[in-house]
């Protein structure tokens, strides 16, 4: 029989197809799979509309691999192909006979019957070239009398010819390419290798993928064999048909008809997580977009989580069909930890990962499914407090995270759902919270930053706004301050850490002209400290905030002595960066007197005194001192 040649553009186009579209070759398998799948389908639409005697149950799809004939068989039963059909629907690539049926069928159809078909692409079919050095399909379409058996080597071109076929459908009959050395054909040919590739992307197709498998059972023993107690049973093996697939997906059910028990063994099983999770979000959306979406929260962080090997991204199903296992765009990072699946109709089969992340549809549902995570956990924030605290233990590094990335552009998705420490509630709070605490007279929001709750709580700098009233948030991890800066502002009220030069504090005109004065008095001995510190502090002044302690730090630009810590400690800090300090002193505290008494008599002194309060002050800071032996040879010499 003559040989046809593909149409030009397609003998290029499969070209392309085999080699570079797919970066899976196992994906064949689901191709043909749907592609069946799309065909019962039709079938099962005609018997809708007209009386063809056969029922739902009726169909299926089969597997068959023949070892001695190197072939993988894919069968099915539903609507088949006529010459014509073959000639179009496989003689040309990217005209999917699908996408037309879809169309032409679209007005009859009402929602309720309407037929979610896979293919519209017309290239699947093609994939199968990837692993086939050979491939024939034999056909015989519903209502028609004469089979047809298409067979093609690839881009050289195809035949068709009539042949026999008892049955309506078509029958796939993939020639598997010999072995290379990077690539194992004859893989296709072992029956766990199928079963796993039909449980990882054809698993929820609607009809039963069936396959004689190689089973095994006990022999049944003889009278003689159990009555001898040496007697070891034996096995025997046997083949059975087997349903690969599960076909109801979960997702597609109506919540009432899922249990917890249901979504959480599903999460288990298929996220490999064995707890179950924090919360489950199951959604169906229709309008614009269209989709089923499985949500999870883990209960706890994964080993790896803030590590680079962490892979954040939901499964991508289309109708049912898995497309991606880890779509990263549908996910923000700050989201990174959620875990679960997106199925929509909307999205195409076919469509190779790079075409994906473009893709207009997967935006728009990226954006809802964001907005949803959100509410959904706001809502637990809300109603299940405890819950929320033990989330947020495990993942709010990645919030805080959030709120600090990109400059801040995803502050918004994440400031209500930060929590902090607070001085005076001892326990977690959001910031809303804090702000409809504050007093009065507060103006901003105040934090500070440290080691730990317990560190903090002692912190000299904290002493004046306590005593005020004031409510302090303990910020204990590295990114607080950064996220912090970057917020801004909450509720128009801005952030002020307790080391800041200017707390913000309004003064009496006693507290200030008393201040003034003070500073006036001890001018020359303030300089002189100064002068003794030289670059290491910008200026030594009188402390208003401190109470009891004698000294601390204060900073005055926009870098915090904190951040100077964290960001000194980065692997890759090349240059030692440094906040600029304000030494403050406390003129109520004995200290400032010896201070006195030395200024009026031994000059020398004061330079060893300021020397040792500034090392002091560094310490409660937690940095460490230029010269610890000359600092404690100064508090030897001193006593
Ligand atoms: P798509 O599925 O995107 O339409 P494919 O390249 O996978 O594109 O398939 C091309 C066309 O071939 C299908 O649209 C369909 O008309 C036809 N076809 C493929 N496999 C079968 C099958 N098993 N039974 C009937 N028709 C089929
Ligand atoms: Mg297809």
């Amino acid at each position: 029989m003559a040989k046809k040649q593909f149409k030009a553009e397609s003998k290029r186009l499969l070209d392309l197809m085999i080699n570079s579209i797919y970066t899976h070759k196992e994906i064949f398998l689901r191709e043909i799979i749907s592609n069946a799948s799309d065909a019962i389908d039709k079938l099962y639409y005609l018997t809708l509309t007209e009386n063809t005697g056969i029922s739902r149950e009726d169909f299926f799809i089969r597997i068959t691999l023949d070892k001695d004939a190197n072939t993988i068989i894919i069968s099915d039963n539903g609507i088949g192909m006529n010459k014509d059909e073959m000639e179009n629907n496989l003689g040309t690539i990217a005209k999917s006979g699908s996408l037309q049926f879809k169309n032409e069928n679209a007005d009859k159809m009402d929602a309720k019957d309407a037929i979610d078909i896979i293919g519209q692409f017309g290239v699947g079919f093609y994939s199968a070239f990837m692993v086939s050095s050979k491939i024939q399909v034999i056909s015989k379409r519903y209502g028609e009398e004469t089979a047809n058996l298409w067979e093609s080597t690839g881009a050289d071109g195809y035949s068709i010819a009539p042949c026999e076929k008892d049955s309506v459908g078509t029958e796939i009959i993939l020639y598997l390419k010999d072995d290379t050395e990077d690539e194992k054909y004859s893989d296709y040919l072992k029956e766990y290798k199928i079963k796993g590739l039909i449980k990882k992307y054809s698993d929820y197709i609607r009809y039963p993928i069936k396959m004689n498998v190689e089973k095994h059972r006990m022999k049944e023993a003889t009278e003689e064999q159990k009555a001898d107690e040496n007697f070891t049973p034996e096995y025997e093996s046997y083949r059975e048909d087997e349903v690969l697939n599960s076909m109801v997906p979960i997702w597609k059910k109506s919540k009432g008809d899922i249990t917890n028990e249901d979504y959480n063994q599903f999460y288990k099983e298929k996220f490999f997580d064995f707890e179950d999770p924090a919360r489950v979000i199951h959604t169906n959306v229709e309008g614009v977009s269209t989709y089923n979406s499985l949500l999870y929260i883990p209960a706890r962080a994964p080993f790896n989580y803030y590590t680079r090997e962490y892979e954040k991204g939901l499964q991508l199903y289309s109708s049912g069909v898995l497309i991606m296992d880890k779509c990263a765009d549908l996910l923000p990072d700050h989201f990174s930890f959620v875990k679960g699946l997106v199925d929509s109709q909307d999205l195409s089969l076919n469509i190779s990962r790079e075409m994906l992340q473009h893709d207009r549809q997967l935006k728009a549902i990226a954006v809802r499914l964001e907005k949803k995570i959100k509410s959904e956990l706001l809502e637990m924030l809300n109603t299940d407090r405890e819950k929320y605290e033990k989330f947020f233990e495990n993942f709010g590094l990645q919030l805080k995270f959030g709120a600090y990335n990109g400059y801040g552009q995803n502050k918004d998705a994440v400031q209500e759902l930060l929590l902090f420490y607070s001085s005076s509630e001892k326990k977690l709070v959001t910031l809303s919270e804090y702000v409809s605490r504050m007093k009065e007279d507060q103006k901003y929001i105040y934090y500070a930053c440290g080691e730990s709750i317990d560190k903090l709580d002692k912190m000299p700098q904290t002493e004046l706004l306590k005593d005020k009233g004031y409510e302090i948030l303990y910020c204990t991890d590295e990114v607080d301050e950064f996220a912090i800066k970057m917020l801004g502002t909450i509720e128009e009220k801005q952030f002020k850490s307790v080391s800041s030069e200017d707390l913000g504090i309004e003064e009496s005109s006693e507290e200030k002209e008393a201040a003034e004065k003070q500073k006036e008095e001890n001018k020359e001995l303030l300089e002189a400290m100064k002068e003794a510190l030289g670059d290491k502090v910008s200026e030594v002044r009188v402390s208003q905030r401190l109470k009891s302690h004698p000294v601390c730090l204060a900073s005055a630009g926009d870098l915090s002595i904190e951040m100077e810590k964290v960001l000194n400690a980065m692997p890759n800090a090349s240059e030692k960066i440094s906040a600029e300090k304000v030494l403050e002193i406390n003129a109520n505290h004995n200290v400032f007197q010896a201070l006195k008494e030395a200024f009026a008599g031994d000059k020398e002194k004061v330079k060893v005194y300021a020397e040792l309060l500034y090392n002091q002050a560094l310490l409660i800071e937690g940095l460490s001192i230029e010269d610890p032996i000359e600092f404690s040879n100064a508090i030897c010499s001193l006593m």
